[in-house]
């Protein structure tokens, strides 16, 4: 098939079934095609690479040249970016084809895309639940086959559990090994972009454009990468796997135990061996993060202000209205409560109070992992208490909503690189394992989960 066919199909499934789903805020129909074209006439020419004409998305967070990229905001409805992000660069320089930008929670706050501006996105194995968050539209849309691979980002989860509640395949590298030039920041220390696709081996290919030094990032790593294919038909024998003993307590839903359990019983056969550990810190992690993660948001989106970036109110009386009314229209109710936490956290009189305890508390949780990996090679654990709930069901409740990242946010903190792996299914919906990898160590997690797939 040439690029424009492949293209086109996926165009035309986008068209004919994304009004169930929304998972695109932004489809490039002309764009992707004249992409394609381009990359049709480069192969005909003998020049092509593997990557020349693939069509794939970027969740909109990722600014891309002439693009709206909105974040899932009204605040950013109107702002077509001026520059691409270098993960965006990226993926133009190996001639792949962008079909669009994918719906999100609103900023990536979320865990269940149901706060994005554009709407709520819809689980493909059923529209009556979510598809999880925040990347929900990147992990629908590959779910329902509308791109084969699409970019996310990770700050406390929104790689790994949109995955596991869409039955495909997501990785959060390592912290700096992704560049965020042009990311749009949420928490700063925390973000990290990766691929979401439908197995190990296409997120594999994915992740050798996004990953790699960037100097226009102060926080990425100048190291190399490895050809992250290169090790997925490694056998697992021999690799001792970490099961954190408060991953797998009494509180965790039997169903779920039982399938996480029975999915690492098939690296036992592959000859891994299991080993109990124990990351003491754990019960800290929901608390110490929803206090980094809103101190950091309340800072990145200051610059959200009707003035340089974003929605301005008709008609302002005077700076102080200007600012009032265009942050109270343009940003959504958890983005506001998330800077009134974030903005009081920081706060002169409470700032060692939250936030420098809240980092305190970060370097045990991290120090927990350190000690684990001495004695193993890789960590396994469920990605989230449950497979995906309905609407509603927790968007009422911040809290309830915030508990369901209790599994995911330390490898954020902790910077390690973190993967969801579809594991098998309850009560017909999917659920995914988490694998978690000390750093640097993304090659063994894709090893690992195309020796399961
Ligand atoms: N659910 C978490 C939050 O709302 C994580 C989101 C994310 O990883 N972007 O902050």
């Amino acid at each position: 098939y040439s690029s424009v066919e492949v293209t086109q199909h996926f165009l035309d499934r986008i068209k004919n079934l994304d009004g169930q789903y929304n998972s695109f805020i932004t489809v490039t129909d002309e764009q992707a095609l004249t992409q394609a074209k381009a990359a049709d006439e480069l192969r005909a020419a003998g020049n092509a690479n593997e990557w020349t004409g693939v069509p794939m998305a970027h969740k909109d967070i990722f600014c891309t040249e002439g693009v709206r990229t909105s974040c899932g905001s009204k605040m950013l409805d109107k702002f077509i970016a001026p520059y691409d992000a270098t993960v965006a660069d990226n993926f133009n320089k190996v001639g792949a084809v962008s079909l669009g930008k994918t719906n999100m929670d609103e900023f990536a706050m979320g865990s269940s895309s149901e706060s994005s501006f554009y709407g709520a996105v819809k689980n493909p194995w059923n529209e009556e639940h979510v598809p999880g968050g925040s990347s929900g539209g990147s992990a629908a849309a590959v779910a329902a086959r509308l791109a084969p691979g699409i970019t996310a980002t990770d700050t406390g989860g929104s790689i790994r559990q949109p995955a596991s509640f869409c039955g495909v395949t997501g990785i959060k590298p390592t912290y700096g090994r992704v560049s965020r030039f042009g990311m749009v920041s949420y928490a700063s220390s925390l973000d990290q972009g990766g691929p979401i696709a439908r197995n190990a081996e296409d997120a594999a290919m994915m992740l050798n454009v996004m990953a790699g030094f960037d100097k226009k990032d102060s926080t990425s790593i100048d190291r190399a990468v490895p050809d992250y294919r290169a090790d997925l038909n490694k056998s697992v024998k021999g690799m001792t796997i970490g099961l954190p003993k408060e991953y797998f307590s009494s509180d965790l839903d039997p169903a779920m135990a039982q399938t996480i359990q029975d999915a690492i019983k098939e690296y036992e056969k592959m000859g891994a061996t299991l080993k109990e550990i124990s990351l003491p810190n754990t019960h800290l992690c929901v608390p110490a993060y929803y206090v980094i993660a809103p101190s950091e948001c309340s800072a990145n989106l200051s610059r959200m202000d009707g003035v340089r970036f974003g929605h301005r109110c008709e008609d302002p009386k005077n700076i102080e209205d200007l600012y009032k009314r265009s942050r109270s229209e343009g940003f959504g109710d958890e983005v506001q409560r998330r800077i009134m936490l974030g903005s009081y956290a920081l706060s002169a009189g409470f700032y060692d109070a939250y936030y420098k305890k809240a980092q305190q508390v970060r370097r045990l949780i991290k120090n927990d992992f350190v000690a684990a990996f001495n004695d193993v090679d890789v960590i396994m654990s469920p990605v989230a208490p449950s497979p995906a709930f309905k609407f509603g069901e927790k968007s009422k409740d911040p809290v309830s909503m915030y508990l369901e990242d209790i599994f995911t946010l330390a490898t954020n903190l902790a910077g390690l690189p973190g993967m969801s792996v579809p594991a098998g299914m309850i009560n017909d919906l999917p659920v995914g394992l988490q694998l978690i990898g000390n750093y640097f160590d993304e090659s063994r997690l894709l090893n690992c989960a195309h020796q399961f797939q």
